[in-house]
């Protein structure tokens, strides 16, 4: 089965539809719940409350027994409760009574009866139970209802007594009637709260996925200006948020693509036109003529020379970018390191008058890559001779502090306006005015601010429009060879 099959049967239906569903049912349960207490389990629930009620009668009724105040208890719960209270001594002889329930109790007729048949059986069955109480549902036929029964014995200091009492269980059967009118009001006015609120619910949650989704579609489709709209609630808002990050991000990436199509395409195609314009010009005009063929010869070697140097950049930054450049850490010089690379500009020195000079510290012995940090110094002195102007003085100094070794090249060429400054470490960022003759691709500063963020180390540069520039970085100072660097800061 095809993914988008599997992901469309899981989400077929929209959230408002779960949400109705869930409040379907919890207005279900509610409702059910509410029936089966009220209506099932009323007469229940309401027999066992009188029971505890008559129990804690009883439990003040001795208290006061013992108190001396029983005859102001009896009448008082007798009365307040319809019941029928009566104490007898251990053969059935009447202490004390108080009847609220009519001729028709049970113990009234028994009072009657010589030996007190009724309760004297209560008596047995409480004295074999081994409890201190008893209760009973009892049918009484001649009042026509349901009686609990409830007997307790207790002692006075030196006698045993029994307490008895008798009280309806009011039918409920009247009451039930009602409630299960009000009940049906009750289940009618909740379905069609419910109703309104899953509505309302469904629709606040669901609005801003919707929109939120919408504009998510046009973003999918390549709009990068759309705008997510915080609100409706929190997660939502944070959504917003995450997402107008994201089209940030892809727009950057976006137009960071375009941009490099667009520098690599004008950058291939200048030199291109010109090895096609000179290999022409060779095949029609300067082919039988040795000195302009060899001058031509030499442009297009150039050219080729400006295509390769191009594609090579390219590839060790995007090497470089993608974390695929693995750095060789060693231990070396500073000062054999930077001799070594001056060693090149010998010819420049001495055949172009450039005044290059090393300005060294005290050497140290510093751990990095020596070959891409080379390459870092070498790119630095290069667009130091490049962009020096009529001044061709250049520095490379060595500051020894506490906790790193600092690298300056400088020059006191044209410098980079305050504006330009942030800029020059991007790729195919190259200065507006920057003339043909100057090799460059745009990618040298950015193929070193990769190497030096490989390393850790901080970097950056000063630069004053007319004064010159200075471009520096700093190794820190380590300890040993495996005690690599990893804090350095970019301070472009
Ligand atoms: P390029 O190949 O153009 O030299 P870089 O990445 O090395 O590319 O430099 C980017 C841009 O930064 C250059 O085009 C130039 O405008 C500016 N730049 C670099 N070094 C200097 C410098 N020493 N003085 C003035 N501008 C400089």
């Amino acid at each position: 089965m095809k993914r988008s099959d599997k992901s469309d049967r899981k989400t077929r239906h929209s959230l408002r539809y779960y949400v109705s569903c869930y409040f379907v049912i919890l207005t279900v349960i509610i409702i059910v719940l509410l029936w089966v207490f009220q209506y099932f389990f009323l007469a229940r629930y309401y027999r066992s409350a009188r029971i505890r009620a008559i129990s804690n009668v009883g439990n003040i009724l001795v208290e006061s027994y013992r108190q001396g105040e029983i005859e102001a208890g009896m009448k008082r719960a007798a009365f307040d409760n319809g019941m029928c209270i009566v104490v007898t001594d251990s053969k059935g002889s009447l202490i004390s009574g108080e009847n609220n329930l009519g001729s028709f109790s049970y113990f009234m007729q028994d009072m009657f009866k010589t030996t007190g048949y009724y309760m004297h059986q209560l008596r047995e069955e409480l004295n074999s139970s081994g409890k201190e109480e008893l209760t009973k549902i009892k049918k009484n036929d001649s009042l026509k209802s349901e009686e609990i029964i409830y007997c307790r014995s207790f002692t006075d200091g030196s006698t045993v007594l029994y307490l008895y009492i008798e009280a309806s269980v009011e039918p409920v059967d009247s009451t039930v009637s009602i409630i299960r009118e009000q009940l049906v009001y009750i289940t009618i006015i909740i379905a069609e709260l419910a109703f309104i609120i899953t509505l309302f619910i469904s629709k606040r949650l669901s609005d801003p996925i919707v929109n939120l989704t919408s504009k998510a579609k046009k973003f999918a489709d390549g709009d990068f200006d759309v705008k997510f709209e915080e609100g409706g609630y929190k997660e939502i808002t944070e959504l917003s948020q995450v997402l107008d990050k994201a089209e940030d991000e892809i727009g950057k990436v976006n137009k960071l693509r375009t941009d490099l199509i667009a520098n690599i395409s004008h950058d291939l195609r200048t030199p291109l036109t010109m090895v096609k314009a000179y290999a022409e010009m060779i095949r029609d005009l300067s082919g039988d003529d040795p000195v302009k063929r060899g001058e031509h010869i030499g442009i297009i070697i150039d050219e080729a020379d400006r295509l390769s140097n191009l594609v090579n950049n390219i590839l060790e930054l995007s090497k470089l970018e993608s974390g695929n450049m693995e750095l060789h850490w060693q231990e070396f010089s500073v000062h054999d390191k930077i001799h070594d690379i001056l060693t090149r500009y010998t010819l420049l020195i001495e055949e172009q008058g450039y005044d290059i000079a090393f300005e060294p510290d005290e050497d140290r012995t510093v751990c990095a890559d020596p070959d891409k940090l080379d390459q870092v110094i070498y790119n630095f002195i290069n667009n130091a001779i490049n962009y020096s102007g009529e001044q061709k003085r250049i520095r490379i100094r060595q500051i020894n502090r506490e906790e790193c070794t600092r690298i300056e090249v400088e020059d006191n060429g044209k410098g980079i306006s305050k504006e330009l400054l942030p800029k020059v470490f991007d790729r195919y960022y190259r200065g507006e005015k920057v003339k043909r003759d100057i090799v460059g691709t745009g990618l040298g500063l950015s193929i070193c601010k990769e190497i030096l963020k490989r390393h850790s180390f901080a970097f950056g540069v000063q630069s004053e429009e007319g004064k010159g520039s200075t471009f520096w970085f700093e190794i820190p100072v380590t300890k040993s060879k495996t005690d690599k660097p990893n804090s350095g800061k970019n301070k472009e």
